[in-house]
């Protein structure tokens, strides 16, 4: 007889990465194309050289030039192991067994993988027909079991974002003692005026943390650290949570190697947001509906046909993501990678 686990587990999807295969482009999992900058990569070899001691559990460097950066103050921040960790670890803080935590679906995939590995209830509210955060519908959700709320913004995959108008509404209305997470894995591509920062919203706030990556524009992704700013007491609670030791020397070296090259690395992202807008528009000259989009991917709402799509991309050596029955998120590459997989398509580019 094996050892017993969990069964509700059993009935748990594994959670499904972007495919890669050898020569293909890889447009499936929203990284940057760029590699490493020089100077960051010389950061990973400073660091390499003392992984025989353990790292600063508390990230204690990282935390500081993140709370001078963000002026807030360093007891609001923790570094994880990626934001996945501490999406994880922010839902280990506030559920119990049972309690609730309501999301959009579609929006982050491993958002209820999360949820149910810690025992807490997915409670997902559709997306409108405009592929967006339905923000009345949720706080409809909101029961006296819920105890958190994940707003993805932009959304994974669908690209979209709510407004500071609506937003500000939701966070008004939502009971105190219910968390809101801001995730803003993809807040360097947003370039639409009427977005708002997150780390704002939170000034004031008791119930409002952000969730912020490395991953993404920074280029990270390999190296798994992101942060989240939250308010005092909701950050003692995710530190209690982590792994300790969860974010290695190396990977805190490399963050701050980033932030030291914030303004390359956000031009980097003015021109993933140029050929954004090329994709987009060429697809749509196809006769395609792509959501506007202010992350570094766009979503093709295919329904049934995403598997075949993806296929089709796939066959010109193109890896997309498809969500069976719901629709493709391409990521945004470089301009020669971008046109591999608007060719793939046949579509003139
Ligand atoms: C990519 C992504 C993250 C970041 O994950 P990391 O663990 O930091 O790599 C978080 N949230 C969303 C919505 C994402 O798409």
């Amino acid at each position: 007889m094996t050892a017993r686990t969990r069964p509700d587990l059993d009935q748990l999807p594994s959670y499904v990465p972007g495919r890669t295969a050898p020569g293909a482009v890889k447009l499936a999992s929203n990284e940057v194309s760029a590699p490493a900058l020089p100077s960051v990569v010389q950061a990973i070899a400073a660091a390499a050289a003392g992984v025989n001691r353990y790292p600063d559990t508390a990230s204690t460097a990282l935390v500081h030039e993140l709370a001078r950066r963000l002026e807030v103050d360093p007891a609001q921040i923790v570094v994880g192991n990626g934001s996945v960790s501490l999406c994880q670890q922010l839902v280990s803080a506030t559920c119990a067994d049972g309690d609730e935590v309501v999301f959009a679906w579609r929006s982050f995939e491993a958002y209820p993988l999360l949820v149910r590995g810690v025992g807490a209830v997915p409670v997902t509210v559709p997306l409108t027909p405009a592929h967006g955060h339905d923000l009345d519908a949720m706080l409809a959700a909101i029961t006296p079991r819920t105890r958190l709320v994940f707003v993805c913004n932009p959304n994974n995959p669908t690209s979209t974002v709510v407004h500071a108008e609506e937003l500000t509404r939701f966070l008004d209305a939502v009971p105190d003692e219910v968390l809101v997470v801001l995730d803003e894995a993809y807040t360097e591509f947003v370039r639409d005026p009427g977005v708002p920062d997150g780390i704002a919203l939170t000034r004031g706030r008791d119930n409002v943390a952000v969730l912020r990556t490395f991953s993404k524009a920074y280029g990270l992704a390999g190296l798994r650290v992101g942060y989240t700013v939250a308010p005092i007491p909701v950050a003692a609670a995710v530190r209690k949570v982590a792994v300790p030791f969860g974010v290695s020397g190396v990977a805190q070296a490399a963050a701050l190697a980033c932030l030291q090259a914030t303004d390359e690395l956000l031009a980097r992202c003015d021109d993933l947001v140029v050929e954004r807008e090329r994709v987009r528009a060429a697809l749509v000259s196809a006769g395609y509906t792509v959501p506007v989009s202010e992350a570094n991917f766009v979503w093709l709402p295919v329904g049934d046909g995403a598997l075949d799509l993806a296929q089709r991309c796939a066959d010109g050596g193109v890896l997309v993501r498809a969500f069976a029955g719901s629709g493709v998120r391409v990521s945004t590459g470089t301009p020669q990678e971008n046109d591999a997989f608007l060719r793939a398509l046949d579509i003139p580019c």
